[in-house]
């Protein structure tokens, strides 16, 4: 491929709409283009890489058993109704009028197309265990699109959804799925962990996800070395202190704290540390009455977990000002546990915390030196919040880090949710009904590219893994121009390193090498053959991987052999 047939569409400039780093070179790459808000075109260069994140996908999927369909984007709503989720799904969901005025929606996934497709092609155990999947584009209406394809509301995903007659062999069709999302990592050449994961929308048991590790990743993903513990901060359990709470040491007081808006403004008023003050914060209970909720000062509300309690309405709901001023009589700032008529549920560290500081329940008013047990009840406690560095792990075995991670894979357990509702029933070896036991596979496909980037670039461009890059090697043909003898070794390394099954470009443009080489560097391709006149007159050209910061000088007639080979080595599949 020749760049005077495949123009890059590169540019210089950061672009200002791009607040991370592989939104960014992949703009200035010219790997997509923004049509508007979180919808994207793949460019030609870009395309490549999308298609070998999808060719290792597929390779993997089917070497372990899974069979590859095609669904429909759009769906009739009538489908969801059978499960709820129309009402459940929201405003993430992109409902369409057809011209009779029936509804559809383009799918942000697909359990109610494959449960439909399940019940009637699926009849008997012995069609089971089964695993279809496909590699489609989404749709989800995303708050807040951004990031570029990272959160985008149209997207590309490899979704599977394996069947299975009882629980004993849906464990193995999703540790077979397991398996292969860890071979798909690792033949992506990424830095990945596995995490326990929340099944959010979807619903289910157990559930795992895979992150790449990145700074700009919006997801926290708390870790233990020491005893294996991963999980995303959203689901990681907290446990309660093991050492008694210490017993009161001052006197209740009320204090005027005028102006006083946050826990830190609080805590630098009054000379204490934010770990003694104790948020309280009003939200939905499941009866539709307010519950209070208390948490340290220096910790956050997990609202994933919080709204998993008996008492908590789901999705957790905060109450507005009105509301919190109906029942306590105070702004949503002066709340505090003393004297409330709402139940009240305490964070494990919250509840261990003597002569704390709380509001008053009354504006502008804080309570310092409260005991629970003293000026209030024993609290009831629960585990209310996240997970923070240097926390004992919930396994035991040491304490947890926090690293950021980009969520591109998702494995779920989804049990019997879907038969039941949906009715996708198989007869047993006994000739009885019974629902299929099934699981849903997710891999963010076109995130993969963005991950990728954040894990492997410079400050001169991107540094594609060799499996994931759109040419194994790109020819920068120095003054080809003006030197026939440059036009020409460089045609004649290109047509080799084709025929030896490479991906070739040749950077063939009458340009500065300035402009041509810093390209070549933006674009990230692995390996960079330098041919000018210089060089040919001393029998070389030049040889460089992207990573490496010095050429080596190879005799062209030695150099593709030798290319050929460093791209085997690097894109191998694994054993
Ligand atoms: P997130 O928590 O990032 O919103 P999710 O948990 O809702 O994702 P899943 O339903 O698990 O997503 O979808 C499977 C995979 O699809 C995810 O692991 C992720 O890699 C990818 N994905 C989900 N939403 C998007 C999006 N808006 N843009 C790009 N990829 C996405
Ligand atoms: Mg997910």
């Amino acid at each position: 491929m020749r760049v005077s047939n495949h123009p890059l569409f590169t540019v210089r400039e950061v672009p200002s709409e791009a607040e991370i780093v592989s939104h960014q070179l992949m703009l200035r790459a010219g790997l997509i283009r923004r049509l508007t808000s979180g919808i994207y075109t793949w460019m030609p260069l870009g395309l490549r890489v999308l298609r070998r994140v999808e060719q290792i996908v597929r390779e993997e999927m089917d070497r372990a058993g899974a069979l590859e369909l095609l669904m429909p984007a759009v769906q009739p709503a009538e489908l969801w109704q059978e499960t709820g989720r129309w009402d459940q799904y929201g405003p993430l969901l992109l409902r369409i009028n057809d011209r009779h005025q029936r509804s559809f929606c383009f799918g942000p996934t697909h359990e109610e197309v494959i449960t439909d497709i399940a019940r009637r092609e699926l009849k008997s155990y012995r069609q089971l265990p089964v695993n279809f999947y496909q590699i489609q584009t989404k749709f989800r209406d995303e708050i807040r699109p951004r990031f570029g394809v990272m959160r985008a509301r149209e997207f590309v995903m490899k979704d599977a959804y394996s069947f299975d007659l009882d629980d004993v062999s849906h464990d193995a069709s999703y540790a077979r799925m397991r398996e292969a999302y860890t071979r798909i990592f690792t033949r992506l050449g990424l830095a990945f962990r596995v995490v326990e994961a929340d099944s959010g929308e979807i619903g289910g048991q157990q559930s795992e996800e895979f992150h790449v590790i990145a700074d700009s990743g919006e997801d926290a993903i708390a870790w233990c070395e020491a005893d294996g513990f991963a999980a995303n901060i959203e689901t990681a359990r907290t446990l309660p202190p093991t050492t008694p709470r210490p017993p009161p040491g001052s006197e209740r007081a009320e204090v005027h704290t005028p102006e006083v808006r946050t826990i830190d403004a609080l805590a630098a008023f009054l000379g204490v540390a934010p770990e003694r003050c104790v948020k309280t914060l009003l939200v939905d209970g499941s009866d539709g009455r307010p519950v209070a909720l208390v948490i340290r000062g220096d910790h956050e509300l997990n609202a994933v977990k919080a709204a998993k309690l008996d008492a908590i309405a789901d999705p957790l709901r905060m109450c507005d000002a009105d509301t919190v001023r109906a029942h306590v009589g105070c702004a949503p700032g002066s709340i505090g546990p003393l004297d409330l008529d709402v139940p009240v549920i305490v964070d494990h560290a919250a509840a261990h915390v003597a002569d704390f500081v709380c509001g008053a329940n009354r504006d502008d008013y804080h309570l310092t030196g409260c005991n629970w047990g003293r000026d209030l009840p024993e609290p009831q406690s629960a585990d209310l919040r996240n997970i923070v560095a240097g926390d004992p792990s919930p396994r035991g075995g040491g304490t947890v880090r926090i690293d950021r991670g980009i969520e591109v894979g998702h494995i779920f357990q989804l049990g019997r949710k879907y038969s039941e509702a949906m009715g996708a029933t198989v007869l047993d070896e006994d000739g009885r009904s019974r629902p299929i036991t099934m699981g849903c596979y997710g891999i963010g496909v076109s995130r993969i590219v963005a991950a990728a980037i954040e894990q492997n670039h410079d400050a001169r461009g991107i540094i594609w893994p060799g499996p994931l890059a759109p040419f194994d090697v790109i020819v920068v043909a120095l003054g080809a121009e003006r030197s026939e003898r440059v036009a020409g070794e460089a045609d004649r390394i290109h047509d080799a390193l084709q025929a030896a099954g490479l991906q070739v470009l040749l950077d063939d443009r009458a340009l500065r090498p300035g402009v041509k080489l810093a390209d070549a560097e933006l674009i990230g391709i692995p390996w960079r053959i330098v041919v000018g006149e210089r060089g040919l007159k001393e029998g070389v050209v030049e040889l460089q991987h992207r990573r490496e910061t010095e050429a080596t000088r190879v005799a062209p007639e030695e150099v593709i052999a030798l290319v050929a080979q460093r791209v085997r080595d690097d894109v191998e599949p694994i054993d």
